[in-house]
């Protein structure tokens, strides 16, 4: 892992929770994004170097809509930067960790990302991400 690039955070309603964040840190979010294929709106906030990712679903079958129903709004997931994603997914494997994802797949942020189960990983959802360079 090179750093904690970002921590994901399950919101209901992204553009309130855009004004609650804003208030929080003390500056808006600086993009966002649809994430389609993933049933996600994202905004992003960056802070010192680690961003803030506020995540509302699109649709009922959204990750993000089980994940509130389920839990209510809340810490979602931890965002590691990898250097080499493939590398890393295998790389984890290896040691145990329980990857959902054996290829990368296409992140917000300009990032392939893939996630590791919760239950390999002491309850928290981790993420790996490696920007794609363009
Ligand atoms: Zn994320």
């Amino acid at each position: 892992m090179e750093k904690l690039e970002h921590i994901g955070i399950a919101v209901k309603n992204l553009d309130e929770s855009n004004q609650l964040f804003a208030k929080l840190l003390g500056k808006t979010h600086y993009k966002i994004e649809e994430v389609a294929s993933e049933g996600v709106r994202t905004s992003f906030f960056e802070l010192g170097g680690v961003k803030i990712e506020l995540l509302e679903a699109t649709n009922e079958n959204s990750p993000i809509a089980k994940f509130i129903e389920k839990r209510g709004e809340g810490i979602h997931h931890l965002a590691f930067e990898v250097a080499d994603i493939k590398r890393s997914i295998q790389a984890y494997s290896e040691k145990g960790f329980l990857l959902l994802n054996d290829q990368p797949k296409v992140g917000a942020d300009n990032k392939q990302i893939a996630f590791m189960h919760p239950k390999s990983t002491n309850g928290v959802l981790v993420e790996l991400c490696q920007e794609v360079k363009s």
